[in-house]
């Protein structure tokens, strides 16, 4: 289960924008791994899932909003790998195809207000009971091993100068800049929430003080989720010229945020900028 090494293509983007300002830019699809456990989904479960087997847990119990590629990932994994599956989403119940996917996996999902959804240890102690066969997995699948997981992406990748994802829990970043320090490659996270600084802190819990990232809080584009009248024409354009398509909760975001640096002169000419490409392709739907 999840035990082999994964390596995941990377295309060059030949954008004459970017190019002619003396940057090149690729990106690695990590979105190819899995069409329903996509990009770093995946590398976050990994070795998360390997414990629960190792620890005999059977029944995996986690969190998220209702557009969760989380859960969707969580819900196959569980079906494919024989693992139960409960999710406690969050707000007031409503059907859509993500959800509607999670259901198929025969994931178990329980709606619960904003306010008891804070305190998700809570909802998990009295869901549980004196049971042991359950996981509690943390929203969006955070945490260490996760972020070990993170780390892989970089396995196959020699000869960059930066690494570019979107953040949302920064559990990705961190395993990221842990690896990219190894190899010298600067890594960037683009905050996809707004006025989320803490972020910061939790990457550092993830990491060492001596694992240096920059974070980018600038390319939020309203907040979690949000997005502003610019965000489908540019996906549109990228996916026509680069056959890429981006999703408008994350990966755009992270694309529109590096492209806008590159044309401030961010990044130094020469720069080789690697763009991880996390997934999350299923949120697109809801928006065409
Ligand atoms: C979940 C997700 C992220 C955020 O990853 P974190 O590790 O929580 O920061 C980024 N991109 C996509 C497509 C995602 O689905």
């Amino acid at each position: 289960m999840f035990s082999q090494t994964i390596e995941t293509p990377i295309q060059v983007i030949d954008w004459l924008a970017w190019t002619k300002l003396g940057v090149q830019v690729s990106i690695k699809r990590e979105d190819t791994i899995h069409p329903f456990i996509s990009g770093n989904k995946w590398r976050k479960l990994k070795y998360v899932l390997q414990e629960a087997r190792v620890n005999n847990k059977t029944h995996l119990v986690s969190f998220g909003g209702a557009y969760s590629n989380h859960l969707v990932a969580l819900a196959n994994a569980g079906a494919q790998y024989g693992f139960k599956t409960t999710a406690f989403v969050r707000g007031e119940e409503v059907h859509n195809h993500m959800l509607g996917l999670c259901k198929c996996w025969g994931m178990e999902l329980i709606f619960v207000s904003r306010d008891a959804y804070r305190n998700k240890q809570k909802l998990f102690d009295d869901y549980s009971g004196t049971s042991k066969q359950m996981l509690m997995i943390d929203e969006g699948g955070r945490g260490a091993s996760a972020a070990k997981g993170c780390e892989e992406i970089l396995d196959d990748v020699e000869g960059y100068t930066h690494v570019c994802c979107a953040v949302g829990t920064g559990t990705t970043l961190a395993g990221l800049a842990i690896a990219a320090q190894r190899k010298n490659i600067i890594a960037e996270g683009f905050c996809v929430l707004k006025g989320a600084e803490e972020i910061e802190d939790d990457i550092r819990v993830l990491t060492n003080k001596h694992t240096s990232f920059v974070m980018h809080h600038q390319f939020h584009f309203g907040g979690y989720a949000k997005s502003d009248e610019a965000m489908m024409p540019f996906i549109q354009t990228f996916a026509k010229e680069t056959g890429i398509l981006l999703d408008q909760v994350y990966t755009a975001k992270m694309v529109r945020g590096v492209d806008e640096l590159i044309k401030q002169g961010h990044y130094p000419y020469g720069s080789k900028i690697l763009l991880i490409h996390t997934g999350g392709l299923l949120g697109l739907l809801s928006m065409i």
